[in-house]
């Protein structure tokens, strides 16, 4: 595996993890990373989504509390893993400025941005595919991506851009993304004219046993075909036990897909790095 970074991990910063930031290093040191990013959820005014567990508080962040814990664990780390300081900032189309303006408050790493309530509900309740097509639920998830990012730039990636798949009631593996390449290319233009990425995420592989992560091969082809190469690796764990996941089928379907390289983000920038050399 020559994929040195995880990207995209959640400690007991995000509302929905209890993983403690030293587990989660001591677990990327013994697999083998030289790098780590924590990317702590913050979804502001998430809805009400009738699930007891779940308030428009669960997905809160204290940014300062974060960033207080983060520097001592990266300062005691230091001679033994790169850590860094991310955030996944979960979108919404009325949330723009107050978005830029929880990002601009912190020194972040690097900047996910995702979409995990379309419309005011949330793909991962049966409720939300009720009385339409899943086709009629995934055009609307990404229509309201492409709203999400049109009204706000300060990202650096896309997170899992067809996160929608995860939870189709039929549970089907693969999903033909044809009948959505209009929208799907808008998506990627812009972010390819903006040098943003994409955040493959590979929770669907390691989780699920899903012959894709998010985005599938599908999207990643056509990334890579209009000239996008900026793309990270993410678990997307909130276990430390999870980091790096499924690293190994990720390298390859990027590899599969076109990609030679990947993107390792300090300060906002990407670093590109190889993956495993290709003749
Ligand atoms: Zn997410
Ligand atoms: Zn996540």
């Amino acid at each position: 595996m020559s994929i040195t970074a995880d990207q995209h991990v959640h400690s007991h910063h995000s509302g929905d993890s209890e993983a403690r930031m030293e587990d989660i290093a001591e677990q990327a040191i013994a697999r083998g990373l030289t790098e780590l990013c924590f990317t702590e959820h913050v979804d502001l005014d998430y809805p009400d989504v009738g699930d007891p567990e779940i308030t428009e508080e669960t997905f809160l962040l204290d940014a300062d509390a974060y960033h207080r814990e983060y520097c001592e664990v990266r300062d005691r780390y230091a001679d033994r893993i790169r850590l860094s300081f991310g955030l996944e900032l979960g979108m919404q189309p009325h949330l723009g400025q107050e978005n830029t303006r929880f990002v601009q408050a912190s020194p972040y790493d690097l900047v996910i941005a995702s979409t995990h309530v379309s419309r005011r509900r949330d793909p991962y309740y049966p409720a939300f595919y009720e009385g339409r097509s899943e086709e009629d639920a995934i055009r609307e998830v990404l229509a309201e991506t492409l709203e999400n990012i049109r009204v706000f730039e300060d990202f650096d990636v896309v997170g899992h851009l067809d996160y929608v798949l995860r939870y189709l009631p039929s549970r089907r593996q693969r999903v033909d993304m044809t009948p959505f390449a209009d929208v799907i290319d808008e998506i990627l233009k812009l972010i390819i004219r903006r040098e943003q990425g994409l955040d493959l995420n590979t929770a669907p592989l390691w989780k699920k046993g899903s012959p894709e992560m998010n985005p599938s091969r599908q999207i990643l082809s056509r990334y890579h075909e209009l000239g996008g190469r900026i793309i990270t690796f993410g678990s997307d764990a909130h276990h430390a036990g999870d980091v790096a996941g499924a690293f190994d089928t990720a390298e390859r379907i990027a590899l599969e897909c076109g990609f030679t390289e990947y993107c390792v983000y300090r300060n906002r920038r990407p670093e590109m790095k190889k993956l495993i050399s290709v003749t």
